[in-house]
């Protein structure tokens, strides 16, 4: 145990990785920084790191923003759900907590959108807590290292108890960097590069010359394909309509074009006529196809089928949305969209600037 953490350490300070969030002990900066990680790569993150402390650069200052706001902040990133769950923390460490972020595990966990491994990261990486992580990078290293002959997911008790047990007691806040950055740069998903482990002479994939193979993958079950028509609507003063998507659920609180699931045996017009219809109970008349646009989440993927279309009657109401409104194509965007919608609103200003030109 001593010779892997020792090995481990040793590594680290001479290839470790150099992250802005590893230059700070402020635990409301680390905390963000571990949000922004869970789902999503360093690369993706750093910007919208940088961005979010210039926005909102403490812990208060987040917690009074506008939620509007926090998801324009956390916009392209995906999984907004962390970012409500951020934002709702915020206001519970202000509130209960005096705008001091706990430095108790079990109070850490009580906040919104922290786990395990969220909560031990904060706490190492802010206090030197001794206090274990488990995420993706850190399981496939447990796995090859221990040749485990399951899945993670069947082993997730075996692997917290392994991780555990070789965190460094007087240098834990520089293991968990480093067995994440063993992860992400040498014990990588395809092709780990073993000859540079500190590992290797420990590691009983490696010494039975199966670690292309490990970790076990699930057979996966292949994902569904939804086929979506989506409506730009246009009313006789050049506005387009604009929905707000309810609190719970995918994409809360974000805003979209309004459309619905295809039916089978349905054209994409009748479908985008229907949803409208019954989402915001007007009539519209479906015109061009403006742009197709494939999208992947993580539990499925959709094609949206983007159709220019005129309003025709009615007042349009928030039958299965928080909110409607009109707006000008150049103000689409101070509000926060999903990824997918972007690029239906490139496409848009693509089309305005052909046609002004
Ligand atoms: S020796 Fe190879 S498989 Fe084992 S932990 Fe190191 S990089 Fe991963």
């Amino acid at each position: 145990m001593i010779s892997l953490r020792q090995a481990l350490l040793t590594w680290y300070r001479q290839s470790g990785r150099t992250l802005p969030w590893r230059q700070t002990r402020d635990p409301y900066a680390i905390w963000v920084s571990e949000i922004m990680l869970q789902q999503t790569q360093v690369k993706t993150v750093l910007p919208y790191y940088e961005r979010w402390l210039t926005l909102f650069s403490t812990v208060q200052a987040l917690a009074i923003a506008e939620q509007q706001q926090v998801l324009k902040a956390w916009e392209g990133l995906g999984y907004y759900a962390r970012a409500r769950n951020l934002h709702r923390a915020a206001q519970a460490v202000v509130l209960k907590h005096n705008g001091v972020f706990p430095s108790d595990f079990a109070t850490v966990m009580q906040l919104p959108g922290i786990g395990r491994t969220t909560a031990g990261g904060i706490l190492s990486a802010a206090f030197n807590q001794p206090i274990a992580i488990l995420d993706g990078n850190v399981k496939r290293v447990l796995a090859r290292l221990l040749a485990l002959p399951v899945p993670p997911k069947r082993a997730i008790t075996q692997l917290w108890h392994c991780s555990e047990a070789l965190i460094d007691p007087t240098f834990p806040r520089d293991f968990n960097q480093a067995i994440m950055d063993l992860g992400a740069t040498v014990c990588t998903p395809q092709q780990p590069l073993c000859a540079n482990c500190p590992w290797k002479e420990h590691c009983r994939a490696y010494n039975q010359g199966i670690q292309a193979e490990l970790p076990m993958s699930e057979t996966r079950v292949p994902i569904p394909h939804k086929v979506i028509g989506v409506a730009v609507i246009w009313n006789d003063q050049g506005q387009i309509l604009i929905d707000r998507r309810r609190q719970e659920g995918l994409l809360g609180g974000l805003w979209e074009f309004p459309g619905g699931k295809v039916e089978p045996g349905e054209t994409i017009e009748a479908c985008i006529q229907r949803e409208i219809r019954e989402e915001l109970g007007i009539e519209i008349a479906v015109g061009d196809r403006l742009i197709v646009v494939d999208h992947a989440y993580s539990h499925f993927r959709v094609t949206l089928n983007v159709h220019h279309c005129r309003h025709v009657s009615g007042k349009p109401q928030a039958i299965e949305c928080d909110e409607v409104r009109w707006v000008a194509l150049a103000e689409l965007d101070q509000y926060p969209f999903p990824k997918a919608n972007l690029q239906i609103i490139e496409a848009l200003r693509k089309g305005s600037a052909k046609d002004e030109g």
